[in-house]
């Protein structure tokens, strides 16, 4: 057998059992090769070395300055929950108001067989453009407000 032959035995008798004819190139080689028992020692003091000693302990600024980390992306996110400005429900407000006022005395006017006046085709208009961008009010509002963090819904 060559010396990484037999190194990769060393190696590998830490962490399973070798048979005996293993065991006994591992002893006949190191008894004639030099190299091989140095590397057989050290690796026996390195393992050793490594058991006794303790695991690392992270720094503590380390530790702190993460866990601040944590926390701080976890209040971004709790911001970032959607929830709707009272300037927006004050506008939807004033919207239906408006709309009710415009579209009660053409709604009077309306017959199923006459075709819809200018005024009524107006007030279809301004509802549906209307409804259209209430629908939308919340999506702007979400995109705004992550361009106001650095963040980009849409990535
Ligand atoms: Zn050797």
């Amino acid at each position: 057998m060559r010396c990484k032959d037999i190194e990769r035995l060393i190696i590998d008798s830490t962490w399973k059992d070798l048979n005996r004819e293993e065991l006994l190139f591992i002893k006949e080689h190191t008894q004639q090769c030099p190299q091989c028992t140095l590397f057989q020692s050290e690796y026996k003091n390195l393992r050793l070395s490594l058991k006794n000693n303790p695991a690392p302990a992270l720094p503590e600024d380390l530790d702190r300055s993460t866990c601040e980390m944590c926390r701080k992306a976890l209040n971004l996110q709790k911001k970032a929950a959607p929830t709707i400005p009272l300037v927006i429900w004050g506008v939807l407000a004033i919207l239906i108001v408006i709309s009710v006022i415009m579209f009660v005395p053409v709604f009077k006017d309306l017959r199923l067989n006459e075709p819809l006046s200018s005024q009524a085709l107006f007030v279809l208009t301004f509802l549906i453009q209307n409804t259209v961008m209430l629908f939308f009010t919340p999506i702007l509002i979400k995109n705004c407000r992550a361009k106001k963090q650095g963040l980009n819904i849409f990535s």
